[in-house]
Order: structure tokens, then sequence, then C-alpha cells
């Protein structure tokens, strides 16, 4: 049976434990993850692990809903 050759990075991932990429951790949430989130500033706020990502429609419907008083339900 002919031994297919394993493509270089799963050979050091079997020899590292891990893909040759390092991990990089996010500071907010300290979870492994792929992608950070920065302000303006640059400042890292989120990373994919921990941020929420929301429909901005569905956000604003839900803010209004939240800051309507509730004298003005019903009636
Ligand atoms: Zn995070």
């Amino acid at each position: 049976m002919e031994q297919i050759p394993d493509a270089p990075w799963i050979r050091e991932a079997e020899r590292d434990g891990y893909p040759s990429a390092d991990p990089v951790y996010c500071p907010v949430c300290g979870e492994e993850c792929e992608t950070i989130y920065a302000d303006q500033g640059g400042t890292v706020f989120a990373c994919n692990k921990c941020i929420l990502e929301q429909d901005a429609w569905e956000w604003q419907e839900e803010e209004r809903e939240a800051s309507r008083p509730d004298w003005a339900d019903g009636e």
C-alpha cells in the first residue's frame, strides 16, 4: 500500500501538537481566537469568541422595545 506523505503542517502538528501558526489568545476573554476586534484607536475590545454579532435592525428593534415605558404597553 502506497504511503501518501502528509502535508508539512500536518507533520508539524503531529510533532508539536498544534499547527505551525501560534495560537492567539484574546486579551479580553482569554479564549484562543482567530479574529480580534479593535476600535479606531487600536484598542482590542473583543474577539470572535466573545463578541456578540447581531443584525443591526433586530438590535434597534430590541432597543426600542426596552426603552419603551411600561405604560406605553397595551392601550
Ligand atoms: Zn475574546
